[in-house]
Formats: C-alpha cells, structure tokens, sequence
C-alpha cells in the first residue's frame, strides 16, 4: 500500500490520522492512503517568502528555460507513471491523454514563453499612451507576477495533465504553486509532482503538494494568492463562497462541469462524410477515460429527421467496444475512478431517465469486480420541456441525443447548458456555421467545427488545446485557463503606469520614444548584442528624393501606382499632395542610409513590425532615419534578438514613418 506524502514547507509529511483509503478502480482494494495535518501557514510563508522572490528574480525566458527541461524531465521518468494511471481506471490511450498530452501542455508553454514574452521581469501589456501633448507624461500598463501563492485544486480525472495545464502559466508568470489534487487518483499525482520536485530545476519554495484535505489553507489566502479550481459546480460555489476570499476579492478561477452539446448539421445527412464524422467524435467522447471528461458530449442535437439513423450509427458503434484491463491495449473503455463514482453517475441517471428513454446501455456492470459500466445513450423527444438532460452531468460515459426543428431551435437547445466549456457543430455548409457561431458563441468558451476538409487533423471535441482558452461562461465555472500567454497573465497583476517616458522606460525594462537616447562614437551595427545599450542610437545623413528616383523605383519594381507616376491622378486622391514617393521606397533608402556595409556582429534583419507611414514625401524631399535600441532578447549563447525603434524624417524634422527592425546580432566571441 503507497503512503502518499504531502510536501510542505520544504519537507515531506507521511500521512497520519487524518489519511482517507484510495482504491484501486479495477480491483476496489485499497491501494494507497493520503492526508495529514498540515501546517498550512507556514506553507503559505515558504511559498510567499521562499518561492516567490526566488521565482521573481529569474526572467520570463529563465523560467521557460526551466519550464521545457522539468517537461522533458518528467518525460525521460514517465513510464512508472503509465502503471499508477491503469490503477485509476484509465487505459493506455487515456493515460496517453494524461501523462504525454499534459508534458506536451508544459512544453507549448515553454516554447510560448520564450516567443511571446520578453527576456525580463516585467510584461507590457499594449501600446504606450500619449496623455500629454509634448509626450512628457505617458501611460503605459504592466503586468507583474503577483507576490502571494497560486492554489491549485484541480478533478480527479486528469492527476497529470490537470497539474501541468495550472502549473506551466504559474511558473511562467513567476508565482509559487500550492498543488492539492483531487485524493482519488493522488497517488498518480503524487508520484508526478515528485519526479518534479527532485529533479531541483525550480528553485525552492516554487511547488508544494498536498496529498489528502487542505485544511484551513483557503482560509488563510489573501489578495494577492490566488485559486484556481477545477472539478464540481457545487465544491466551486461552496469553495469561492468563503468571507475571506470575497472580503480581500482573492482571483477564484472555477473550472466546472458541464453539459456539452454536439450540433449534426442540416447538411450532414447518412452516407456523407460529416454523418461518419459526427459519429465517430460522439463516439469517442463517450467512451474515452470511460465518459470521465469535463468536456465529454453530454447532448447530441440533431435534426429531426436524422436522430434515428444517429441512435442506429452510434448504437452500432458503441456495440463494439471493448471494455475491461485498463493496461490490455486492446481495451477501447476502462473504468470509472470508484464504486463511489459510479453509484453517483448511476444517481444521476436515474433523473436522467425521468425525461429521457434509454436506447442503448444496461445497469448490469459488465464486470463483477471493480468500477465499470456500459455506455449509455438515451433518447429525448421532447428536449424543450425537459430539465434534467440539460442540468444534470452525469460523469460517466452517458450522452442523450434530442432532436432539433431549426437552426435558432438547435441554437436555443445547446444554450440551455447555461454555460458550456466547449459545444461542436459537425457542418460543411458555412451559413450553417456562422449562424450557429452566432447564436451559440456567448454560451460557450470553445467552438469546435469539423467537416471533410478538417477531420484529417482536426485534435477533437474534447480536447483543450494549451495555445486556446479554455473554461466556460455560466454554469461552466466564468473562468478561463490557458489560452497561450493569456493564462499566464491570470497570476500577474495589470497595473497602469504614469510617468514620463525615461521612468517608463526603466520599469518596462524598454526603451519608448522620449527617453534620452545614447549616442555612440562608432556605428551601433558594429556593436555586439552584449555591448548595445537601451537607447544607443544612430541619426544618419540627409538623403534627396528626386522625381527620377521615384519612376526608376516604379519601373524597376513595377509598381507604377498613379500616386507615384501622374501628378493629376495624385492630386485627386485625398491622401496625397500630387506625386509623391512609395513607401517601400522609402524603406529601401532607409536601409541604405543606416546599414553598415562589412561583415560584422550582425547577422540578419528578420523581421519589420508595426509599420506606419504618417506622412507622404514629395519630390525633393529630405530623408533622415533614426535608429534606436529599444529591446534586447537573448536567443542562443551565439545571438540574440535587437529590437530598434525606427522612425523616418523629412527635412521639418516631421516624422513620416515609424517601424520596429528586428536583426540578430551575435556575442562578441572572445568574451563567450
Ligand atoms: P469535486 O468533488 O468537486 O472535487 C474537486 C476538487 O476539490 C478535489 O481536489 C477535491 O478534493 C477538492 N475539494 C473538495 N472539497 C474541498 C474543500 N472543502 N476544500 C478544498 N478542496 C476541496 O470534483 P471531482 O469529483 O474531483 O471531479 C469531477 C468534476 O469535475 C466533474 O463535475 C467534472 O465535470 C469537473 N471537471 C471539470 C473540468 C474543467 O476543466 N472544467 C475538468 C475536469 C473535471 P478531494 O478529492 O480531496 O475531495
């Protein structure tokens, strides 16, 4: 039997008297025992006082550094893990789902974080405001990690991929994470969280485990903690209730049931591929981890005509599913976690089967030890009176199919989930989709459409992607996780910052037009990335545009737009004085004026962003460009990125465009 332990202030605690029995959900013997009594302030003081500063120091790209070797970490170590999750009911391909789909969950956030976030402390959020007319006073908003612990409390039916998809945005935003899994598949958890921990790639203080109950931890959280919940619509509502979370507004983010709905298309009739599409997506949504999903189809809309040939289809299916030996791969459905759980979802069916008929499914269990039952599909005519198909989650693998008159009835039907994590709709007809888009999106924090064109590599209903948000309005909990760097963002602080520009300038860790620039006695291209300063600028040589430079650039590039070439034309056009100079012309002369000609520390020019051209230039224009260090970001230990700010002048000194050149510059090779 498997002690699990609880790691709390920097120690391992071995249950005591407080442990709960965990059982096997093949056999139902006790496998494993969890819980102690925890000292849940000094916890919150190490993660608070330990964790966090350590955390803080580090730069978003340290930590996704660490982010990506702790996920490849947990890979080279993860075949154990596949031998606890069969335990738990799971079978290969669910454990799959689990263990790989959440390392692979930390390694998007890794590679996101090193694309999307800068190499510093502190994250800009938007564009600087101008609040002043000279620009010495701007606004500009920040988002900083917050300085309390993240409280991770996350459903028993995904121990691994459940802790990464919290802890990957956590770690990432630079905030300790308190993890409490749910006590029924611990033991999974618990052996995760320790490869983890013992691999010492986050500093320490940076993760806690608690194995069993949290005690009185909640009631210790502050303003700065935060909660991030996922399992039942009633533990969420008892667990955020609490005074001290409202009093001091600690962030709460519930991920809930919920009852997902999936749409047959008008179009999609027997025999064409969306019919098969729809039936395999219902098919598998019932079936994997045994109907054990947060996002599962609970309700299959179809049209009217249709429902029939979807009970014939789907029974047919479902008919052929292997269910048995969760670790035997031939096994298409294993168990639920518990006795427990299944006397609930039996519960549950019982309301179900008030409103609705059962056309396939038995209660017999289809093995006499362990939790298993067969699928169940149950059939209700008449969806517009009924409660309980709409209300009701049973967390097995259970699904009702309703039919739908017309699209606003299809629409109206899946709306009555109060609030869906993610609703799908099986169409190659694009009117159909983008009504039902219409109709449908309020209610739902993910639409998933498939059709012929997708289904090759479509990633499937139930399935959160960690680049997409995921979470639900209503009855699905009003929260959001993931989304790429938007999940980080839930753990930081947005603050808007006033000040002139050189104060913004050194707490975004950025240089913004106004600050005072630096100018060098030799040409900045000849720099390497570690000798450039924020702010070293390059003012270069008045450059003459003639009328004969304009038509030689329209020939030589055919672009002989009459803006450039007929002074008439021009004239007419409300943007331009007569003829006037192409603004890649002007960027091309731009180029000329400030690169440096020889082999040097940089290496390319990859990319132009944000580019603006504000004024036109005329004919015997003066050109003059101005080039500015404003970001610095280490890529490799041979380069990094140089971010500089651009803008382009004419001979009033009035600026004409603005742009941001990315190059890569190398390291000075004798200091490396
Ligand atoms: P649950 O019973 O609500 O438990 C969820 C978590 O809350 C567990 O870790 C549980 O710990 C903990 N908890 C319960 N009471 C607590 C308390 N007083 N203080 C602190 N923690 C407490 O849900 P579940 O049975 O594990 O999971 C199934 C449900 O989760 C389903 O309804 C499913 O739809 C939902 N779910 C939603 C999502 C989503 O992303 N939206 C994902 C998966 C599952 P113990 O286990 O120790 O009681």
């Amino acid at each position: 039997m498997l002690n699990l332990h609880s790691f709390a202030a920097g120690r391992w605690i071995a249950p005591d008297g407080a442990a709960r029995a965990i059982h096997s959900a093949i056999t139902s013997e006790q496998i494993a025992q969890a819980g102690s009594r925890l000292d849940t302030a000094a916890m919150l003081d190490f993660a608070r006082n330990t964790g966090g500063p350590a955390l803080r120091k580090l730069s978003f790209h340290d930590r996704a550094r660490r982010l990506k070797a702790l996920a490849l970490h947990l890979k080279a170590h993860k075949n154990p893990l596949y031998e606890l999750s069969y335990m738990t009911g799971a079978t290969h391909a669910d454990s799959q789902i689990d263990i790989d789909g959440g390392i692979t969950t930390m390694l998007v956030f890794a590679s996101k974080g090193r694309r999307e976030l800068p190499d510093a402390q502190v994250y800009l959020d938007g564009d600087l405001e101008q609040l002043s007319r000279n620009g010495s006073f701007m606004g500009q908003h920040i988002c900083t990690p917050l300085l309390g612990a993240a409280v991770h409390i996350n459903a028993y039916n995904f121990p691994v991929w459940g802790m990464l998809e919290k802890l990957a945005p956590t770690l990432l935003a630079g905030v300790p994470a308190i993890i409490k899994p749910a006590t029924s598949t611990a033991h999974l958890a618990e052996a995760a969280f320790r490869i983890m921990l013992e691999s010492g790639i986050f500093p320490k203080g940076a993760m806690q485990f608690i194995a069993g109950g949290s005690g009185d931890l909640l009631a210790r959280l502050d303003g700065q903690d935060v909660v991030a919940f996922t399992g039942s619509a009633e533990t969420a509502l008892k667990l955020r209730s609490a005074p001290n979370l409202l009093q001091n507004a600690t962030r709460f983010t519930a991920e809930q049931d919920s009852l997902n709905a999936s749409i047959l298309g008008p179009d999609a009739k027997p025999h064409t591929p969306e019919f098969e599409l729809f039936i395999n997506e219902a098919y598998r949504e019932i079936t994997t981890k045994a109907g054990q999903k947060c996002t599962a189809i609970r309700r299959i809309i179809a049209p009217e005509a249709l429902v029939e040939p979807v009970i014939v289809a789907l029974s047919a299916r479902l008919a052929g599913v292997k269910i048995g030996d969760p670790a035997a791969r031939d096994t298409t459905m294993g168990a639920l976690v518990s006795q427990s759980q299944r006397a609930d979802v039996q519960a549950r069916i019982k309301l179900i089967s008030q409103e609705a008929r059962r056309v396939y499914g038995e209660d017999k269990p289809p093995l006499s030890k362990g939790a298993f039952m067969t699928p169940q599909l149950f059939h209700c005519a008449d969806p517009d009176m009924a409660k309980a198909v709409h209300e009701v989650e049973a967390f097995g693998p259970v699904s009702t199919i309703m039919p739908y008159r017309d699209l606003p009835h299809a629409a109206a039907l899946a709306n009555r989930g109060g609030g869906s994590l993610v609703a799908s709709v099986i169409t190659h007809d694009p009117e159909v989709a983008s009504r039902l888009a219409m109709g449908i999106a309020a209610h739902h924090g993910r639409l998933y459409f498939n059709d012929r064109d997708s289904m090759g590599e479509a990633t499937g209903h139930g399935a959160p992607l960690p680049h997409l948000v995921h979470g639900g309005p209503g009855r699905a909990g009003g929260g959001e996780e993931m989304g790429g760097i938007r999940g980080v963002m839930h753990y930081m602080q947005r603050t808007a910052v006033q000040g002139s520009p050189r104060l913004l300038s050194a707490i975004g860790q950025t240089w913004l037009p106004g600050a005072p620039v630096v100018k060098a006695a030799t040409h900045p291209f000849r720099h390497h990335f570690e000798e450039l300063q924020l702010g070293q600028t390059l003012t270069t040589k008045p450059r003459k545009i003639t009328l004969e430079d304009i038509e030689h650039f329209a020939h030589f590039t055919g672009d002989t737009f009459y803006a450039h070439m007929d002074e008439e034309a021009a004239k007419a056009n409300p943007f331009f004085p007569g003829r006037v100079a192409h603004g890649y012309l002007l960027l091309s002369f731009a180029a000329g004026l400030f690169v440096e000609p020889d082999p040097g520390p940089v290496l390319a020019n990859t990319g132009l962003n944000a580019l603006s051209f504000q004024k036109p230039v005329s004919p015997d224009d003066s050109l003059t460009a101005e080039l500015t260090v404003k970001r610095k970001t280490k890529r490799t230990d041979e380069y990094g990125e140089v971010r500089w700010h651009v803008r382009l002048s004419n001979q009033e000194g009035e600026t004409v465009a603005t742009y941001a050149l990315l190059t890569m510059v190398a390291y000075n090779p004798a200091k490396t």
